[in-house]
């Protein structure tokens, strides 16, 4: 027996057994139990780093432990490879982004197989292809016809650099955490899920997840935000027209308001701000308003204007 474990000799020799015997390829097996294993597909960004390896080697234990126990396990693996990433790598190479992300699909499954991950190959799956990405069209599809997708006019973070709408936690202090460039709010005709239909049903099946950790389970609640209490119309002085509708948890102590607020994204902000007559220092107020982003805006430790 040699000293030291070779790897070279050892892995590719097994490596091969394993593809020529088909060894994690994948048939049903009626009466033998089912398991099914996946970890996050990766996304296609040029080659595995060493936070691949951790993450796919824990997903690839689990496989063999459960296949060893008798399971029918399956293990398939896929490229999460659609987005702007790829395209603004494609623009600073000046090649195609189809070109850019096969090219790394290549590397990076040419990567797996030197570790030795046990994927049934057979069912790879990139969802930048026409054959996956039918399907999230016919689901949306599905969504459509049930009127649980929708357009409005909504308020979002625009980066002028990228190209693109930014999520509220991707704005730093009224910048772009990817090019830190001066991030623009702006109205946008947008696609909406009505995900609210499902709050209820979402919130108390939380309660029958199994072995999930409670804060996992928290965030989710507080994400929800279920919060049971009262609307409220506020009629607005010389306006007939016009009013603003509030929610309260606490409607006892609404004969204590004294002054309401509204945030800079409220449609009525945003009629006002279209109306000539309005004072230039409302326009500036909320422009700068605007620019801290929600994040910024709602944080502890910044400073009310
Ligand atoms: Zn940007």
């Amino acid at each position: 027996m040699k000293e030291r474990y070779d790897f070279e000799e050892i892995e590719t020799k097994w490596q091969k057994r394993w593809d020529e015997t088909s060894q994690f390829v994948v048939k049903e097996e009626p009466g033998k139990p089912k398991y099914y294993v996946l970890e996050m597909l990766p996304y296609p960004s040029g080659a595995l780093h060493i936070g691949h390896v951790r993450n796919y080697s824990l997903g690839d234990a689990v496989a063999r432990f459960k296949r060893m126990q008798g399971f029918n396990v399956l293990h398939p693996i896929g490229w999460d490879a659609f987005g702007l990433p790829a395209e603004n790598a494609a623009i600073k190479r000046n090649t195609h982004p189809e070109t850019w992300t096969l090219s790394n699909i290549a590397t990076m499954k040419e990567q797996c197989l030197r570790m030795g991950w046990s994927y049934d190959w057979t069912r790879e799956i990139a969802s930048c292809t026409p054959e996956y990405y039918r399907w999230n069209q016919w689901f949306f599809l599905q969504m459509y016809e049930r009127d649980l997708a929708y357009r409005r006019k909504g308020t979002v973070n625009w980066c002028e650099k990228c190209q693109t709408v930014l999520a509220n936690e991707q704005v730093v202090n009224g910048r772009c955490w990817r090019d830190d460039s001066s991030v623009v709010v702006k109205d946008l005709e947008q696609w909406y899920f009505r995900i609210t239909n499902y709050s209820d049903e979402l919130l108390v099946d939380l309660d029958l997840l199994e072995g999930w950790p409670e804060k996992v389970k928290t965030m989710q609640r507080n994400w929800i935000g279920r919060s049971v209490g009262a609307r409220v119309r506020f009629p607005v002085v010389g306006d007939q027209n016009c009013s603003i509708d509030i929610f309260t948890t606490r409607l006892d102590t609404i004969f204590g308001a004294t002054f309401l607020v509204l945030a800079p994204e409220h449609e009525l902000v945003s009629s006002w701000l279209d109306d000539p007559k309005m004072d230039v220092r409302f326009y500036n107020f909320v422009t700068k308003i605007r620019r801290q982003g929600k994040v910024t805006r709602e944080a502890e430790e910044t400073e009310k204007d």
